[in-house]
C-alpha cells in the first residue's frame, strides 16, 4: 500500500475543510471497501480524513415522523434498530442481506453509499478500466460480464452498483444529507448514484469536499408494507445478481402506493418508475404485477452472458409484490 497522511476530524466543518483542500483525499468511515482498494492499488489517496468518530452515530425520530440516520451509524446497528425494523423492514432486510456480520459491524451508512463496484476488472490493475483509469477501455464488455448491468449501461462501462442498502433507500424515497464547505443540501437517494454515461469514473452526484452527514427516511413510507429480496450465487456474503425492494400499500383492493427499486441490474439502484405508474390505481393481481414489471424491464439491454438477469429480476419482483399483496389481504 502506498503511504498516506492520516487526519482525524473532530467536527464536520473540520472534515469538509480538510477534504476540500486536498484534491486526492478520501473520507474514512468503516474502511471496509476503501482500505481493500488501497491495498490493491486501485485507490491511492494522499490523505485519509477519519470521520468515523464524528457525532453522526444516532438514529432519531424527527418531529414530522421521519427518521434521521447519522452517516456513521453502523450497518448492523441500523438493521437492528427498532424504528427501522418496525417501520422500514425493507431496509433492515436489505442491510442484513449484505456482506457478513463482521463487515456489517464496521461498515457505516455513509460508507455503504460510497462503496465502489466489485467489477473484477476495476480491481485488477493489469486490465483496462474506464472507471479506474478513464480512457483506457472496458475489459468487461468483451470479457466475463455475467454479473454486470442490463439496464442503463454505456459503451464505456457496464458495471453494477453493489449496495443492497441503497436499493432499499431508493424505494423508500429516502433523502441523502450532504454538507460541504459552502453549505448543505439533500439529494433523493434514488438520484444520488449516477448512470455511467461518458463519465464512468464518477459513481455519485457528490462533489469533492462534500460529506454525507445522514440519511432521512420519510414519514410517508413509514409503516407501509415493504420487503427486500436478493438473488445471489450463494446464501450469504455475495453480491446481488438481481435484487428488488418493494413498498406496497393496498386499500380497498386498489394499489394506493407502490415503490419498486432493483439492485444488481445497473450502475445505480434502478427505481422502476414505469412499473410504479402502471400499478398505481390498479387491482393488485398477478397479471397487473407481471405487466408492470415487464413494462419496466423492456428497457433492458442484456449482454451475451447476463440475459438471465431479466427473467430473474422479473420473477423476484413479481413474487415480492404478490406476497406483500397477500399479506395485506390477510391482515
Ligand atoms: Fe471498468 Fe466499468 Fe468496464 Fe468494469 S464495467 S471494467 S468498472 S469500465
Amino acid at each position: 500500500m502506498k503511504s498516506f497522511m492520516y487526519v482525524r476530524a473532530h467536527s464536520v466543518d473540520e472534515a469538509t475543510a480538510a477534504h476540500a483542500g486536498r484534491p486526492t483525499s478520501r473520507y474514512l468511515g468503516g474502511g471496509t471497501n476503501l482500505v481493500d482498494l488501497m491495498k490493491l492499488g486501485v485507490e491511492h489517496p494522499e490523505t485519509l480524513i477519519d470521520v468515523s468518530r464524528l457525532p453522526l452515530d444516532t438514529v432519531e425520530e424527527l418531529h414530522d415522523g421521519s427518521v434521521r440516520v447519522g452517516a456513521a451509524v453502523r450497518n448492523s446497528d441500523l438493521a437492528a434498530h427498532p424504528l427501522v425494523r418496525d417501520r422500514y423492514p425493507v431496509l433492515a432486510q436489505a442491510l442484513l442481506s449484505g456482506a457478513s456480520g463482521q463487515l456489517r459491524n464496521v461498515a457505516t451508512t455513509g460508507g455503504n453509499l460510497l462503496q465502489r463496484t466489485r467489477c473484477p476488472y476495476f480491481q485488477d490493475l493489469g486490465k483496462p478500466c474506464n472507471k479506474r483509469e478513464p480512457g483506457t477501455g472496458c475489459a468487461a464488455r468483451d470479457g466475463v460480464h455475467r454479473d454486470h448491468a442490463v439496464l442503463g449501461h454505456s459503451p464505456l462501462c457496464i458495471a453494477t452498483h453493489p449496495s443492497d442498502m441503497a436499493v432499499a433507500l431508493a424505494a423508500l424515497d429516502a433523502q441523502v444529507e450532504l454538507q460541504g464547505t459552502r453549505g448543505s443540501r439533500t439529494l433523493p437517494a434514488a438520484e444520488f448514484h449516477r448512470l455511467p454515461g461518458d463519465r464512468p469514473e464518477q459513481d455519485t452526484e457528490i462533489v469533492h469536499g462534500e460529506l454525507i452527514t445522514g440519511v432521512v427516511l420519510p414519514a410517508a413510507t413509514a409503516g407501509v408494507p415493504s420487503a427486500y429480496r436478493k438473488a445471489r450465487d450463494r446464501a450469504s456474503y455475495a453480491f446481488a445478481l438481481a435484487s428488488v425492494a418493494v413498498v406496497l400499500d393496498i386499500d380497498d383492493a386498489v394499489v394506493r402506493k407502490v415503490r419498486i427499486a432493483f439492485g444488481g441490474l445497473a450502475h445505480r439502484p434502478w427505481r422502476a418508475r414505469r412499473a410504479e405508474e402502471e400499478l398505481l390505481g390498479d387491482a393488485p393481481t398477478d397479471e397487473a404485477f407481471l405487466r408492470a414489471v415487464d413494462a419496466e424491464l423492456a428497457a433492458a439491454e442484456p449482454l451475451p452472458e447476463n440475459a438471465f438477469k431479466v427473467p430473474l429480476a422479473r420473477n423476484i419482483a413479481v413474487d415480492v409484490l404478490r406476497r406483500l399483496a397477500a399479506s395485506r389481504t390477510a391482515s
